[in-house]
């Protein structure tokens, strides 16, 4: 059995709203490029189009015939705004049911190679859409593939799931499919919603009927750095986790929450990315018999930022060591650079002098700490028990 496998395809890239869209399908490519030039091994598989059947679990059959009747045409239809298409967020773009349906597919795959033994841990980067709805697109995800894997991982196993998601936007359609079913816990730690795009996430969202208590979420306060973060991540984690007993760890690595993300205010570095991807592979073998699926998610600094925060989860999830001085290889630099009009980085893992200091740390720091004890108390008090 392998322990680790990446999913991926150049077919990937077709996943594209356009010129001037932030979410750039490239990114994917230069990910593959700079894995591929560290030059140690991987092993891939290949995705595969997820069925209509297989989008069903995740989506109401009306919507997925209206995004197959404006993928053929590439217009936005009269009702499209109905379905959360056609607007700046998503477009409509000709073959977008093949590519979102391929997105779903790799998550899909992934999933199966972990049912069927071939692997403990599996990675699909172009996964992680997790805004998408029951009956509409939204923020950049036209199909949920997480929804879609953690429904066929409940259908061929039966086993309880714990979705964890630190992309700097809150989760919200992979907790509203879940939100009253006490087999999967979804967690998301992300960028307050009161400034930030969905605008949910808040920490009275615990869930419904018998889910309740099995949504969890920590709004982070705009500027929250690596330290403040991986702190939270700890606070709540290994005591959800023991509670909960998942067999599956199910993990979303959107790293917009990157300090020079351009859509978000976080202040994070590829240091929490990377330790956070540790945490999550020990997780998974300390509580989940090794069990792991892991995707991507948001990313909007194309070359400085996407390309490592992914290289180092490979790394994180394939057990290949890093360093603070783990080089970006000179190749990989010269051959984007073009791409960046800073210089892309030359190690792996950020340099503290790279990121100005937020002379607000200690601030934000206390009030992240208030937040998660807040959590505490309100999941205590409307008995989910958990911590
Ligand atoms: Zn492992
Ligand atoms: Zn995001």
């Amino acid at each position: 059995m392998e322990h680790a496998e990446m999913i991926y395809s150049d077919e990937y890239l077709a996943y594209n709203f356009g010129e001037g869209h932030p979410f750039n399908p490239l990114r994917l490519k230069l990910t593959m490029n700079l894995i591929d030039s560290m030059g140690f091994p991987i092993v891939m598989r290949s995705p595969r189009r997820a069925t209509v059947a297989e989008l069903e679990l995740a989506h109401d059959p009306s919507y997925i015939e209206a995004v197959r009747r404006m993928s053929e045409t590439g217009q936005a239809s009269w009702d499209a705004i109905g379905f959360g298409l056609g607007t700046d967020d998503d477009p409509v773009f000709p073959g977008m049911h093949e590519a979102a349906s391929l997105a779903v597919g790799g998550s899909l795959v992934a999933g199966q190679e972990i049912v069927q033994g071939r692997t403990q841990h599996a990675l699909n980067l172009a996964g992680g859409l997790h805004h998408a709805m029951y009956g509409a697109a939204s923020g950049f995800c036209i199909y949920n593939d997480i929804v879609v894997a953690i429904r066929y991982l409940r259908a061929a196993m039966g086993w309880r799931v714990l979705y964890l998601d630190i992309d700097a936007h809150h989760g919200d359609g992979v907790q509203a499919a879940f939100y009253d079913d006490p087999e999967v816990l979804t967690i998301s730690f992300h960028e307050t919603g009161r400034y930030l795009f969905p605008g949910t996430g808040d920490i009275s969202e615990l869930g419904m009927g018998k889910g309740y208590g099995y949504a969890l979420n920590v709004p982070l306060e705009p500027f929250t750095g690596d330290n403040s973060w991986q702190e939270c991540l700890e606070a709540v984690l290994p005591r959800v986790l023991e509670r909960f007993e998942p067999n599956i760890l199910v993990t979303q690595h959107g790293c917009d929450g990157h300090a020079w993300d351009p859509l978000t205010d976080l202040f994070a570095t590829t240091k929490f990315y990377w330790a956070a991807a540790e945490r999550a592979h020990q997780w998974s073998h300390t509580y989940c018999n090794g069990r792991w699926l892991a995707v991507g998610g948001g990313g909007y600094e194309l070359a400085r930022v996407v390309p490592r925060a992914w290289t180092l989860l490979w790394m994180a999830m394939a057990g290949i060591p890093v360093g603070e001085l783990t080089k970006t290889p000179t190749e990989w630099i010269q051959r984007w650079q073009s791409l960046s009009p800073t210089p892309l980085p030359q190690f792996l893992i950020d340099q503290p002098k790279d990121f100005p200091v937020i002379p607000r740390a200690a601030e934000i720091q206390e009030q992240n700490r208030n937040t998660v004890q807040r959590l505490k108390t309100a999941a205590v008090e409307t008995y989910c028990n958990l911590f």
